[in-house]
């Protein structure tokens, strides 16, 4: 059976930078899945998927325009140290919720220089070149339910 629009798939994966650097993985663990032709998962995977059968294993390199987007400089602020509720607590790394308009971003500090506190809004990985190596584990027809709903049901029952 190939993978097609309908289909649950399985992969397991692992994603690497362009440096090399593992980002994520499903070694070791289950594998996921997925419902294919649903926008489950990022397009530039699902598109290389197309096709592909139980056993085959393939390297993907997604643009980051077809992964978690371009890095948006507008997306970079900063701020004084003082408006946080807890100062002292800032620092590179943390994470925290900014509202702007009716939009919810997470947003990172990047860096802190005296009072002056950077933090960026932009995904994680955008503007990062993602490498998947994956190998497709299963592939069958997806339920009704499933199809209907847009994703996978865990053990073909509803909980989620
Ligand atoms: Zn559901």
């Amino acid at each position: 059976m190939h993978i097609t629009d309908g289909k649950v798939v399985h992969i397991h994966y692992t994603l690497t930078d362009d440096t090399g650097e593992i980002l994520d993985t499903s070694s070791g663990g289950e594998p996921l899945a997925y419902l294919h032709g649903a926008g489950n998962i990022i397009s530039g995977l699902e598109n290389a998927l197309e096709g592909k059968a139980v056993g085959d294993t393939l390297t993907v390199v997604v643009p980051p325009e077809e992964g978690y987007g371009v890095r948006n400089a507008e997306l970079v602020d900063t701020v004084s140290r003082s408006q946080f509720p807890n100062p002292e607590q800032v620092e590179v790394g943390v994470r925290f919720r900014v509202q702007i308009g009716d939009m919810m971003h997470i947003a990172t500090v990047t860096d802190i220089v005296g009072d002056t506190v950077t933090f960026d809004m932009n995904h994680p990985l955008a503007g990062v070149t993602l490498h998947f190596d994956v190998g497709v584990v299963d592939v069958k027809d997806a339920t009704p339910e499933e199809l209907s709903h847009g994703h996978v049901h865990a053990h073909r029952t509803h909980e989620h």
